[in-house]
């Protein structure tokens, strides 16, 4: 009785576990029928996360409060690099005489953001009022000449800042959206460079 016992048991054990398996594997198949189907609407749907910010604000001289994108659409992304190191940077954006801003500022080392702007306020980066008007303004810290600052931390953690504000306003990921200061209708300055990386900025910002 008692061998007996067991081997009904195990019997049933193993039809419960053939049978719960069978129906796992049907379960699987609905959810992968379920996943290719609604995969393109899933990955369309998904934004980029915003990656970690610091607010350091900018003084309010330093920029014209908007309502962003309400009283203008924000079409375009400026890429600049600062020709300071981040800390002087930050001074010029806190100092009222300078009458210059950017929303986001990426440091060499670590790919630390600072957030000088809020995005729906119109900071004063592309030296062009419609373009400012119309864009976030992301600074790098380094100088154009020496690509020793365009580390692989700065362009993983402005990559991921771009493709979050896009993501946010619509704006294509595309380098017809994404534009260098230099191509700024109107602008003397050469920033981000030749030395910047494009291809691989933007191969960065569609990933993220
Ligand atoms: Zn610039």
């Amino acid at each position: 009785m008692e061998a007996h016992g067991r081997t009904s048991t195990r019997r049933a054990l193993l039809r419960s576990g053939a049978y719960l398996a069978t129906a796992a594997t049907g379960l699987t198949a609905a959810a992968a029928t379920a996943t290719t189907a609604h995969a393109d609407d899933r990955r369309r749907r998904r934004a980029a996360a915003y990656p970690p910010t610091h607010w350091i604000p900018a003084s309010t001289s330093n920029y014209r409060v908007s309502s962003r994108p309400t009283s203008y659409p924000i079409d375009f992304v400026v890429i600049h690099v600062t020709q300071e190191t981040f800390p002087d940077a930050m001074k010029i954006f806190q100092d009222p005489a300078k009458q210059v801003s950017a929303h986001y500022m990426v440091a060499s080392a670590d790919g630390y953001i600072g957030q000088f702007v809020r995005e729906k306020d119109v900071a004063w980066h592309a030296g062009n009022k419609d373009y400012n008007n119309r864009s976030i303004g992301i600074e790098h810290e380094g100088w154009v000449d020496d690509p020793k600052w365009f580390t692989d931390e700065m362009y993983a953690s402005s990559a991921a800042l771009t493709a979050a504000v896009c993501d946010r306003f619509g704006i294509p990921k595309t380098r017809g959206h994404i534009i260098g200061h230099v191509e700024v209708p109107g602008t003397d300055h050469t920033d981000p460079g030749p030395l910047w990386d494009w291809d691989r900025y933007m191969s960065l910002v569609n990933k993220a």
